[in-house]
């Protein structure tokens, strides 16, 4: 199929977006280009939002994905602060805000996730901060300056940057419902080195706590929760995980699952005309064989690109290795394939500050998550797919690339 007949329209002009409209140009897309936007900014990085951003004031004038006349030099035409509010799939138009329409040949969906909120803390409420923008950013940062004792609802890889870019001289509490941190994310040996080393800066950690109820006077906010004592915070700010969004593709009639838009192996949903990438696609992978959602960056790039590709050339489909990182104090931690084994096998003393952990999933090596230990990582990569050699626990043995 060539989709390059009329106007290529894409919605949302974060990461993926963005990288859907450089990869179709690149790859000979000869039509305008319209990248659409609600949010009043130039493309920008999220990564430094829970990191540099708030650490240091002028660092969000560095995280622009496309500086300079990048986009003019690819005819790449920004519309910024314009919502897109419905897809006409008869008409191939999408309306914006305000009523105005934009025809398309090729719409692709690139809207991202918003945060998920919790009812006793509304986004918006005085010093109640959630973190997906960075308006969000810049606005936490003001707030923190101005606070003592900060409480981090949700101790997922979002709460734990904040917590590690906030605790300097502020009393800072991650309340989070599961046993350890990063959950979701990350294997329990480097749930454990990390929270260690958040301890050690005086972070306090609430475990098998949520939120009951939430109420606030001129002490600040009083958090109840679901056991222990009440909790005052000068600011609330709530990670608790995000939700894609899909309303644009459900209302107009296109296959959404709670996980995304649900989209084949090259982003194409049932419409022909209609693609989705990035975060809020329910995409193929060829590699797993199973429809999924990642939440990560190198994913948001990849698959921007690759959708942007498909546009004109179609290739055998969506294969990216998953992968994401994150940095907290002096700790960089990059993960690559599943974060989390049926088993593990630590290699190297986290004592030391520096290890490996393979995660192994059907008697095979299916992921490593390197701790400060970036230049190791490249070995272990090549291990992937492999049962795990007898001596991968000992550092003294060299790792070696299989055959
Ligand atoms: P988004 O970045 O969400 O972009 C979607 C865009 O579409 C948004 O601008 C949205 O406002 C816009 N939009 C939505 N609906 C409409 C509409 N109807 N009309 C017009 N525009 C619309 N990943 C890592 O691997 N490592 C990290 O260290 C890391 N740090 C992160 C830190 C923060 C604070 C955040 C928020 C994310 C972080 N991530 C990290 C994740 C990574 O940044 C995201 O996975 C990535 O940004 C997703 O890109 P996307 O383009 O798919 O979606
Ligand atoms: P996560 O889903 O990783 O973590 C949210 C945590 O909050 C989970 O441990 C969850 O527990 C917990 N939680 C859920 N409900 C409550 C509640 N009511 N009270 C207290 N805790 C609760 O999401 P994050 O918000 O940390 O991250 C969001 C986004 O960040 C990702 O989707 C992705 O876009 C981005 N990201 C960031 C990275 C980074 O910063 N380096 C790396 C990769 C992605 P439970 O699991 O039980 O629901």
């Amino acid at each position: 199929m060539n989709t390059a007949e009329g106007p290529l329209v894409i919605v949302g002009a974060g990461l993926a977006g963005l990288r859907v409209a450089e990869a179709a140009r690149a790859a000979g897309f000869a039509n305008r280009i319209l990248l659409v936007s609600d949010e009043p900014h130039a493309p920008y990085d999220r990564p430094p939002l829970s990191k540099a951003v708030l650490l240091a004031e002028g660092h969000e004038r560095e995280i622009a994905l496309a500086p300079g006349d990048s986009l003019a030099e690819s005819q790449i035409e920004l519309h910024t602060g314009r919502a897109v509010t419905a897809i006409d799939r008869t008409a191939h138009r999408v309306i914006l805000a305000g009523g105005e329409a934009l025809s398309y040949g090729t719409l692709v969906l690139a809207t991202g996730s918003r945060v998920r909120t919790l009812p006793s803390l509304p986004p918006g409420a005085p010093g109640v901060h959630y973190l997906r923008s960075l308006d969000d950013a810049l606005a936490l940062r003001r707030d923190l300056a101005a606070a003592s004792r900060v409480a981090i609802v949700g101790g997922g890889i979002i709460g734990l940057e904040i917590a590690a870019a906030s605790s300097s001289g502020r009393q800072v509490t991650v309340i989070e419902p599961q046993p350890r941190v990063m959950a979701r994310a990350t294997a329990p040996a480097v749930s454990d080195y990390f929270e260690r080393r958040h301890r050690e800066a005086g972070v306090t950690f609430l475990f098998g706590a949520t939120i009951a109820d939430a109420a606030r006077n001129e002490a600040g906010w009083t958090l109840r929760l679901s056991q222990g004592p009440d909790l005052i915070a000068d600011i609330v700010v709530v990670g608790v995980g995000v939700l894609p969004n899909t309303e644009l593709a459900a209302a107009a009639g296109l296959e959404v699952a709670p996980g995304g838009i649900v989209v084949d192996a090259h982003g194409r949903t049932g419409d022909p005309h209609i693609f989705a990438a990035g975060e809020v696609a329910l995409h193929v992978n060829t590699r797993h064989g199973r429809h999924e959602r990642q939440e990560t960056w190198a994913h948001a790039a990849a698959h921007g690109a690759h959708v942007g590709r498909s546009l004109l050339a179609p290739d055998e489909g969506y294969a990216e290795t998953a992968s994401y990182w994150t940095d907290q104090y002096d700790i960089n931690l990059q993960a690559w394939g599943t974060p989390i084994g049926e088993t593990d096998i630590v290699r190297g003393d986290p004592a030391g500050g520096k290890f490996l952990v393979f995660h192994i999933v059907g008697g095979a090596i299916a992921g490593v998550s390197a701790v400060n230990a970036v230049r190791d990582l490249r070995t272990a990569k090549k291990l992937l797919g492999h049962p795990p050699p007898p001596d991968l626990a000992n550092p003294a043995v060299p790792l070696k690339a299989p055959g």
